[in-house]
């Protein structure tokens, strides 16, 4: 039987970037009785062998809810904005791509590890939050609103209670993984025949960035393709994207590199020859970086009744090649905290025992009502982002060196300046922009159409272009 204080409590699952966003975002809202469960230590550096920065692009979406919760401005300071592609070929050369023909828009290269311990500080200060570290949770009977906690230092098991429960554990979600077990939950999960292996390029003289600075760089190699985004000591954190298993014999793949040191490091100068000579590391960083899958996973319904929700990979994990995991992520908490804030003044106050503080009384009807309302908004759109990302994966690796691809790119821009307001590229609704995912992937069907019908492949002139029946079809097609 649940005690109190437990009644009128919070669980959060997860003090990763979601649960560490959710948890601001309540607070603001006056809940004050919030426990955040984390699996790691508080200090995640002293566990890691190999202290390694991922980082990763931090686009308007995420901005948005960085923004409402009060930590934009101090992630700003750890941020680099990129403003374009950088296309390397394999002879060497580089081409730039502006990823919008606004040159005063961009994404932001950020740590994972510096923005997580930037809104995990922020969070701690907020009052009402309590955080329990190196406590993993398992046995979760959503239901009756109990779990276990295990400190991964001492072994010791404890028991927990909580009104409702916040699943931020991310892909591999124990929260998500209780609720498959309940009557009718819908879950699927599907690899790419891809994994992925962090590499690094390390700092210049005097801590200089070795390539240009504020570009995400892209090596495209058809069946594969390294990508690296900047870090603010000067570094780049490379992300090599790799077959598992080759399907021929003669097919690159991590499983034909295995772990030899000749091979890794034929196969770099072969491929990535601009990369090879700055990447001393290489070899070693290889053989010593773990080989990570690429998982979608997708469940139906995201809530019991007002007793759990899930947010963020816990309830759809996708893969990063539109660069919106997080940002996705970060959009389901603000559209939770949006459709909670409805109904937070609505819930009564009361003093509690054991503090004597002054506490709100959660009300599972009204947090029903929320999660509901939180899944229609949501649910639709996160598969669509799953599936945006799956299709960029083929076009960054197949495309992006294509003649036709990189032409289609400048005539998006050309019609972006002409008509502005009217042809948005999907580039541009995903990354620049807070239209829902799905209205982006319908808008961008629809701009492809367009495009074909304006692209002679034997005759690649923008000048050529027909900017009449460019308009004629944004009228019939886009109604703009
Ligand atoms: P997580 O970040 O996974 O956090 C979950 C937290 O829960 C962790 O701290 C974990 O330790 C904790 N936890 C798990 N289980 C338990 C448990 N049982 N008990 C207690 N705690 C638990 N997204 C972008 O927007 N832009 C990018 O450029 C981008 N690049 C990416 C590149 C790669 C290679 C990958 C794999 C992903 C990328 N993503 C990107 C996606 C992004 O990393 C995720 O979408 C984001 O981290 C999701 O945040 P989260 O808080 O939901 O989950």
């Amino acid at each position: 039987k649940m005690i109190d204080n437990e009644q009128n409590k919070i669980a959060i699952i997860g003090a990763g970037l979601a649960g560490c966003a959710m948890a601001v975002l309540l607070a603001k809202q006056g809940f004050n009785n919030i426990d955040v469960f984390e699996k790691r230590p508080l200090d995640v550096s002293k566990n890691q062998q190999r202290a390694r920065s991922i980082n990763l692009a931090l686009s308007a979406r995420g901005i948005a809810t960085l923004q409402e919760a009060g930590v934009m401005e101090d992630t700003e300071k750890i941020a680099i904005p990129m403003k374009g592609r950088m296309i390397h070929t394999l002879e060497g050369a580089s081409n730039y791509q502006a990823y919008s023909s606004d040159t005063s828009k961009h994404l932001y290269s950020i740590s994972r590890q510096l923005l997580n311990e930037r809104l995990r500080t922020h969070a701690m200060q907020c009052r009402g939050l309590n955080f329990y570290f190196d406590k993993q949770i398992r046995n979760l009977d959503l239901k009756r609103g109990q779990f276990q906690s295990v400190d991964n230092a001492t072994g010791e098991t404890l028991s927990h209670g909580a009104a409702t429960v916040i699943g931020a554990d991310g892909a591999f979600s124990a929260v998500r993984q209780s609720m498959t077990k309940l009557d009718r939950q819908e879950y699927s999960q599907s690899f790419l025949e891809h994994g992925y292996k962090e590499l690094s390029i390390p700092a210049g003289p005097n801590g200089t960035h070795l390539l240009e600075k504020n570009c995400l760089h892209i090596w495209p190699r058809r069946s594969f393709m390294m990508i690296a985004l900047p870090n603010i000591d000067g570094s780049f954190t490379c992300t090599l994207f790799f077959a598992f298993d080759g399907e021929e014999e003669k097919e690159e793949s991590f499983a034909k590199l295995g772990n030899d040191p000749k091979k890794i490091d034929q196969f770099f100068r072969d491929f990535f020859p601009d990369a090879h000579k700055i990447m001393p590391t290489l070899v070693e960083d290889f053989i010593e970086n773990p080989t990570s899958s690429l998982v979608t996973v997708k469940t139906s319904p995201w809530h019991v009744d007002g007793k759990a929700v899930l947010v963020g990979d816990a309830a759809h994990a996708i893969v990063p090649f539109y660069g919106q995991g997080m940002n996705a992520a970060f959009e389901d908490c603000l559209d939770l905290y949006h459709c909670i804030k409805d109904f937070a003044n609505k819930h009564e106050h009361h003093q509690d025992v054991t503090t004597g503080h002054d506490q709100v009384k959660i009300d599972t009807n009204l947090w029903k009502k929320a999660y509901q309302l939180y899944q229609l908004h949501r649910k639709a759109n996160s598969d669509a982002i799953a599936e945006m990302a799956v299709e960029n994966f083929y076009e960054m690796r197949d495309h992006v060196a294509d003649p036709i691809f990189l032409f289609k790119k400048k005539l998006e821009h050309l019609l972006e300046d002409t008509y502005p307001g009217r042809y948005i590229s999907r580039y541009e609704l995903i990354s620049f922009s807070c239209v829902p995912y799905a209205d982006a992937q319908r808008i961008g069907i629809i701009n492809q159409q367009i495009l074909s019908n304006l692209v002679n492949p034997n005759d690649l002139d923008l000048s050529k272009i027909d900017l009449k029946l460019a308009d004629k079809l944004i009228k019939e097609l886009l109604n703009k």
